[in-house]
């Protein structure tokens, strides 16, 4: 019994040595891994800022639970261009299917992942909210 307690105290000066392992969130966060999959955000041209989504609605298609939401409007050259675009984030599961079938990236798996809200109506983001995430993120796929 005595023994056991010795050997107790031993682990716990063994561990004061060492860094600990946990930090203090939300004070301090981990770097995400590049791969991360957080949520999904829409990305621009570095250089003109203009959205690189062309407006082909394959990312809504391949969707799992129907989550993203586009509406298509005629652009003044008279081709079409990217109206709205809706993220349902409660129903999104982080798959990355989206950011995967994009032809153009202009879709990525952003390193957000402070989600939580008081209403649900707090989850469904916009084309500009999407765009603000998404200019701080990087080429996914590729990464
Ligand atoms: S990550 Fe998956 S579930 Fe979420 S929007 Fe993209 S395809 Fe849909
Ligand atoms: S984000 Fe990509 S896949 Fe989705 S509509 Fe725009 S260009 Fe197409």
């Amino acid at each position: 019994m005595v023994f056991d307690d010795f050997k107790g105290f031993a682990v716990t000066l063994k561990r004061l040595t060492r860094d600990p392992v946990t930090i203090e969130y939300p004070d301090v966060k981990r770097d995400m891994s590049n791969r991360f999959r957080g949520l999904p955000a829409l990305r621009s041209d570095p250089q003109t800022g203009e959205a690189l989504c062309v407006a082909c609605g394959l990312c809504a298609r391949i969707c799992p639970t129907s989550c993203l939401e586009m509406h298509v409007v005629p652009s003044e050259e008279g081709d079409r261009e990217l109206g709205e675009f809706i993220l349902r984030a409660g129903r999104c599961l982080n798959c990355g299917m989206c950011a995967q079938v994009c032809p153009v990236d202009a879709i990525a798996m952003s390193k957000e992942y402070e989600l939580a809200v008081q209403d649900r109506a707090g989850l469904i983001f916009t084309k500009t909210e999407l765009a603000q995430i998404g200019s701080q993120t990087d080429d996914w796929w590729s990464s």
